[in-house]
């Protein structure tokens, strides 16, 4: 993993990567890759793509969700 003044050079997870050929950016957290074109807002946008889950699930297992009474 090598940093730049943007973020961090790694391996895309979105495809067979075996160079860094991803960006983790600093400002926010988004990821874009520059091998297969994912690209994601923040970590949990970055968090639904790798699992599959809807908003809510994603949140929730970010632990960014806490239920409304
Ligand atoms: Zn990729």
């Amino acid at each position: 993993m090598r940093a730049t003044s943007r973020g961090w050079l790694v391996r895309c997870p979105f495809h067979d990567d075996k160079t860094p050929s991803a960006i983790c950016y600093r400002a926010d957290g988004g990821f874009h890759c520059f091998g297969c074109g994912v690209h994601c807002r923040d970590v949990l946008d970055f968090h639904q793509r790798m699992t599959g889950l809807s908003f809510k699930a994603a949140a929730q297992a970010l632990g960014a969700w806490r239920a409304g009474r």
